[in-house]
């Protein structure tokens, strides 16, 4: 039985006394961490601040990390860094990524095999652009978006995948995938990974859902047999609207 993920990518928003405010209103929720999970993407430079431990109800993520190790790249960090303190999670290849940094799928496929060398959760995002789905592609591009990971990592580790589809024309815009949408890309991917390895296994792979959820649709989105919970910007924002999709992944 997959947990139902509420995961709330801030982005580069909220200022250090907003951001610890609605961190601790978020811990007070009291959600059953065994059935729902809640994590939040905080930007960087509070990941060590905002007194998170691991004992905490709400989890936290990166937004990012760097394909290598270490080395000289003035103003990245690494998944060997998140380890150190103590992250558990980290968002890899989200669009916003693949288009204002020109991040290729090796590239995120790097970073997913250096969030596994240091045992953190990646959460690899996959979505196409307007163009490319009116194009009849969505399909094309999310396998290749997907294979592009999955080729370089171990079956065990695609267990503790979670999978992020976030269509492009949805995030941000208010437009939301309808429920066929989303329900046909993620059984699509749950089909593809059953495929190529086992349906055992690709039903312990969690594919969150992108794109303008809201309290309001979030019950319905999180309902879809595929779809395991979402990942929120927006709405993530907010303590009332983040606490509505919090409560419809319960
Ligand atoms: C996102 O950027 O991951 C996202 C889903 O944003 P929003 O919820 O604002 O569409």
């Amino acid at each position: 039985m997959r947990k139902t993920i509420a995961a709330g990518n801030w982005k580069m928003n909220l200022d250090f006394d907003e951001g610890r405010q609605l961190f601790h209103a978020l811990t007070k929720l009291g959600h059953d961490d065994k059935a729902t999970e809640v994590i939040l993407a905080p930007p960087a430079p509070y990941l060590s601040l905002l007194g998170y431990t691991n004992t905490s109800s709400v989890h936290f993520a990166a937004q990012n990390c760097h394909h290598e190790d270490a080395g000289a790249y003035t103003g990245e960090w690494s998944a060997r860094m998140l380890a150190s303190l103590n992250i558990k999670h980290c968002i890899v290849g989200h669009s916003e990524r693949r288009a204002q940094y020109g991040e290729t799928n090796k590239q995120i496929a790097q970073k997913t095999q250096q969030c596994y060398a240091h045992g953190i959760r990646p959460i690899l995002c996959c979505g196409e652009t307007l163009a490319e789905r009116e194009a009849g592609d969505h399909f094309n591009i999310v396998t290749e978006q997907i294979n592009a990971v999955l080729k370089t990592i171990e079956a065990k580790q695609i267990r503790t995948l979670i999978i992020a589809y976030e269509p492009v024309w949805a995030i941000g815009t208010g437009v939301t995938a309808s429920a066929a949408q989303a329900q046909e890309m993620h059984s699509f991917i749950r089909k593809s990974i059953a495929s190529s390895y086992d349906r055992e296994l690709a039903e312990q792979v969690h594919i969150l859902y992108g794109g303008s959820v809201k309290p309001d649709n979030a019950k319905e989105l999180f309902s879809l047999p595929d779809v395991d919970g979402g990942l929120v910007g927006g709405a993530s924002l907010d303590y009332e609207s983040f606490k509505g999709i919090i409560e419809a992944a319960i």
